[in-house]
Order: structure tokens, then sequence, then C-alpha cells
């Protein structure tokens, strides 16, 4: 079998923000606002801060408006509550964003639930699962790392989801249920698999559309890959490279990419799949979410 097509997930996403950046130049145009999302960071976790960079860098590229709150990690509970209060009765603030995790002695659930469903543009609000779940997807605001994951497979495979067999590995709120909820709408047939699964490799050589979301490099194995089937490679793991330099890191999926590449179709890299997709989701949310709170029409 010849090597798998590379789906390019940093091309898509580079377009996915210029249209959100001419969208969001044509509601200024129309409207005068800008769409305005609101990122809370608490505490000084690393890679919570590039995530939030990174959020706050892309909204103003995309001619948002960025409003970024950091908090110290010692903030009591009940004023991060209050922030989020305060942000959702701010009509300049169309998405709130609190970036997990949060310090142990808050809760997060507590917080997420607080935030309003329609500024939720993260989408873990038990409403927008809800919504998501009996199909309302029109109406509800879908986690950013699926809802990208889906984008990719839809501009690889075109409209022909329906009826593949989809096996999802990994079950956590954040990419495995609502990626097995967005295939199940997409017509797929639809297997979650996860620690307890019995024959993991037998369920995935059953698969035409694997999507890997563990937090375990390289787990998956080449020839649990059923020729020609399409791989999403959510994983984002930290190994050392000591090729790199001493105390050098790299970053690999939950695919073994070089074994994999070889029976797939189409398959994600690691970086430069998934990841650019969820911060480009997050302003397709953002827009969405902003243009619902004006009372203006979806885009298609
Ligand atoms: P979680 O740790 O919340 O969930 C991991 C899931 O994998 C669990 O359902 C777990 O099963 C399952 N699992 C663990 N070990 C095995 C195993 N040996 N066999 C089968 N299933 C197993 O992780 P997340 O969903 O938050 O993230 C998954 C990966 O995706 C991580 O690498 C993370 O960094 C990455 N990620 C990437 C994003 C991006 O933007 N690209 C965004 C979010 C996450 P069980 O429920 O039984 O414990």
């Amino acid at each position: 079998m010849t090597d798998a097509r590379i789906i390019d997930g940093k091309a898509v996403a580079a377009s996915v923000r210029d249209e959100i950046s001419s969208r969001a130049a044509g509601l200024l145009d129309a409207q005068g606002i800008r769409p305005g999302l609101a990122v809370v960071l608490v505490g000084e976790d690393p890679a919570s801060q590039v995530y939030v960079r990174n959020k706050d860098r892309t909204a103003e590229a995309c001619g948002f408006n960025s409003i970024k709150h950091t908090l110290d990690a010692a903030t009591p509970e009940a004023d991060v509550l209050a922030l989020v209060e305060t942000l959702n009765n701010d009509p300049a603030v169309h998405g709130i964003l609190v970036q997990l995790p949060l310090p142990k002695h808050i809760d997060e659930s507590k917080v997420l639930r607080l935030i309003k469903p329609e500024k939720d543009v993260d989408g873990f609000h038990p409403v927008n699962v809800g919504l998501l779940t009996t199909g309302e997807r029109d109406h509800a605001l879908v986690p950013c790392t699926p809802a990208g994951s889906l984008v990719l497979l839809k501009r690889t495979l075109g409209d022909t989801l329906s009826g593949q067999n989809a096996v999802v590995v990994g079950r956590s709120n954040i990419v495995g249920k609502p990626m097995a909820s967005l295939l199940l709408q997409e017509s797929c047939t639809v297997t979650v698999a996860h620690s307890r699964t019995r024959d993991l490799p037998d369920v995935v050589r059953a698969a035409d559309i694997v999507v890997a979301a563990v937090g375990r490099p390289e787990m998956i194995r080449g020839d649990w890959i059923k020729p020609g089937a399409t791989v999403i490679d959510v994983g984002i793991n930290r190994v050392p490279a000591p090729d790199l330099g001493e105390g050098k890191n790299r970053l690999i999926g939950d695919v073994a990419f070089d074994e994999a590449v070889q029976h797939a179709g189409a398959i994600t890299p690691v970086p430069g799949g998934v990841g650019p997709m969820t911060i480009a989701m997050l302003m397709a949310n953002t827009l969405t979410a902003a243009r619902r709170q004006l009372g203006l029409p979806e885009e298609t």
C-alpha cells in the first residue's frame, strides 16, 4: 500500500481563520460590532499560559475584541464565579472561556455551569452538551477539538461519512463523547472505545474512520489500521527528544504515525493536524455566539 495522504490541519485552520476574519469584518461594517472573547486564566500553569496567549493573538488577528483576565492561583472560588457573572452580563462579551485545569480549590463544574450557555464557546455547559446529543447542533456551541476534527474529516472524505464505521478511542467529555455525537449525526456507525475495551486492536481494525483521543504516545499501532482508513490523531504527548538536544522534547500523537501512514488512506500529523483546528473552531464559535446574541441569522 502506498503512503497515506497527509491531512494538513495547519492549512485548513488558516483557511477557516481567513473566512472568520472576513465574516467578522462584514459584521463590523454592517453592525459596528466586533465579536468579544473573554478568556479567564487562573494561576500560572505554563501550558495554559501558552494556550491563552495563542487564543488571545488569534482572536486579535481575526478582528475580535480579546479580553484577557489573569488571576492569581490563590484567587478564591467566589471571585472567579463573580468574574464569570460580570462577563455573562457584559453585552460586549459574546464568548467566555475559562482555561482548564483550574486550581484544586475551585470546583470546575460549578464555574462551567455558571457560564451562560449562549456564551459558552468551549461547548462544555450541560445545555450545550444536551443540544449536541439530541441532534440540535444548530442551537448548540460544539466543543472545539471534535468540531475541528469533523471539519478535517469532511474536507478529506466529502459527503461520504454516512454509513462508515467510526471508532473513537477515548470517552472524555471534552473530546471522545462529543466526537461520537458528531459522527453519529453524520450517520456513521460509531463505537466508543476506552481503557476497559476488550481487544482494542481488533475494534480499531474494523474502523473506516479512527479518532484517537487517548493521551498515550503512539499507543495505536500501524497494523491496527484497516487499509485505506482515515485516521484523526487528537493526541498531544510531549516526550523527551535527546536527539534535538539535552532536555528537549517533541510532540507526538496517540497513533504511531510512521507505521500508520503505510496503512491509512489519510492521516493527520502531530503537530500540524488537529491542534491548529482547535483554536480556529474557538474563533468560529465566538463569531457564531456573537451573531446569535445579536439576533442575526446563521451563516453557512
Ligand atoms: P482524557 O485523559 O480525559 O481521556 C482519555 C481517554 O482515553 C479516556 O476515556 C480513557 O479511558 C482512554 N484511555 C486511556 N488509556 C487507554 C487505553 N490504554 N486504551 C484505551 N483507552 C484508553 O484525555 P482528553 O480526551 O482530554 O485528551 C486526549 C488526548 O487529546 C490527550 O493527548 C490530549 O492532550 C489531547 N487533546 C488535544 C487537543 C487538541 O487541541 N489537539 C485538545 C484536547 C485534548 P477511561 O475513560 O476508561 O479512563
